[in-house]
C-alpha cells in the first residue's frame, strides 16, 4: 500500500513550460476551490516586479539553497532555466497528515521525484495551443527580460517531452475550458476511493465498508 493511501488529502502536481498559463490556472483554481494549499517553493531566481517573498515564493542565494538541500529540507529541488527551485519537505509532510490537499507547481524534474515518494499524487501537465502562442504570452506578460524569454522558449520542447509522463494533459487554448477541465481532475482525485474512505472513516465504518 502506497503512503497517500493513509491521507485524506490528495496531491497534486502541476507542470508546464514557461508561458503556458500553469500559475494563472492555478490561481483561478485556488480562487474557487480554497481547501486546496499551495505549497510555495523557495528559489535562487530573482523577484519579478510585484512578487512578494512569502506570496509567490520564498526567495534565497544559491549558498543557502545548496546547504538546505544537503540538509535534507526539500521533499525535491532541481535547476530549472539557471535558478535553483525546491519544495520545502516539512510543510507537505505536516499538511498531508493533517488531510489538507496540496498543490505543487514544479518543473518535470521535480515531478518526477515527487511521483517517486507519492505514487498517488495526480500529475497534470498544461501544454499551450502552440509554440508562437507561448512565445506571445511570454512578451505580454513582460515579467522578463527579453533573453530570460528567449531562454525559457528554447527549453519549452525539452520540458514538453516529458509530458507523457504525467496522468493528465490539458490544453489552455480557451482559458475557461482549461480551468473547468482542471477543476474537473481536481474534483475527480477527491472521490478516488481511498480518499473518500479516509476523510469519511466513521461513515465508512457504518455502513460496514471495511479496506481490503
Ligand atoms: P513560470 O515558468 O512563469 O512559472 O516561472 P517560475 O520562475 O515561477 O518557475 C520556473 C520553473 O521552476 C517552472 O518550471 C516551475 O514549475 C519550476 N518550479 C517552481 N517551483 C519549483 C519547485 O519547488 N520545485 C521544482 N522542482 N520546480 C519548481
Ligand atoms: P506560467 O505560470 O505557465 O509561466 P502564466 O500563468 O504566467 O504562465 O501565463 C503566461 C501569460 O499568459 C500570462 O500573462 C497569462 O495572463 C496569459 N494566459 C494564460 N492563459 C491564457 C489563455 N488561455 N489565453 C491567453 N493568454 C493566457
Ligand atoms: P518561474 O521562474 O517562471 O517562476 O518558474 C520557472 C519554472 O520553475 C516553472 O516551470 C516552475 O514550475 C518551476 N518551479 C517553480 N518552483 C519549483 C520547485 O519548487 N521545484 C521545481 N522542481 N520546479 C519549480
Amino acid at each position: 500500500m502506497s503512503l497517500t493511501h493513509a491521507f485524506a488529502g490528495s496531491l497534486f502536481v502541476v507542470a508546464a513550460p514557461s508561458g503556458a498559463g500553469k500559475s494563472t490556472l492555478v490561481n483561478a483554481l485556488l480562487a474557487q476551490e480554497p481547501a486546496i494549499k499551495l505549497s510555495i517553493s523557495t528559489t535562487t531566481r530573482q523577484p519579478r516586479p510585484g512578487e512578494t517573498h512569502g506570496e509567490q515564493y520564498y526567495f534565497t542565494t544559491a549558498e543557502d539553497f545548496v546547504a538546505r538541500a544537503e540538509a535534507g529540507e526539500f521533499l525535491e529541488w532541481a535547476e530549472v532555466h539557471g535558478n535553483y527551485y525546491g519544495t520545502s519537505r516539512i510543510m507537505v509532510e505536516q499538511e498531508m497528515k493533517k488531510g489538507t490537499d496540496i498543490l505543487l507547481e514544479i518543473d518535470w524534474q521535480g515531478a518526477r521525484q515527487v511521483r517517486k515518494q507519492f505514487p498517488q499524487a495526480t500529475g497534470i501537465f498544461i501544454l499551450p495551443p502552440s509554440i508562437a502562442a507561448l512565445e506571445d504570452r511570454l512578451k505580454k506578460r513582460a515579467t522578463d527580460e527579453p533573453h530570460v524569454i528567449t531562454r525559457r522558449l528554447l527549453a519549452a520542447g525539452g520540458e514538453i517531452a516529458h509530458a507523457p509522463e504525467f496522468e493528465y494533459a490539458i490544453i489552455n487554448e480557451e482559458f475557461a475550458i482549461a480551468l473547468s477541465e482542471l477543476t474537473a481532475i481536481v474534483r475527480a482525485a477527491r472521490c478516488r476511493f481511498a480518499q473518500q474512505a479516509a476523510r469519511n472513516a466513521s461513515l465508512f465504518a457504518q455502513l460496514g465498508i471495511h479496506a481490503e
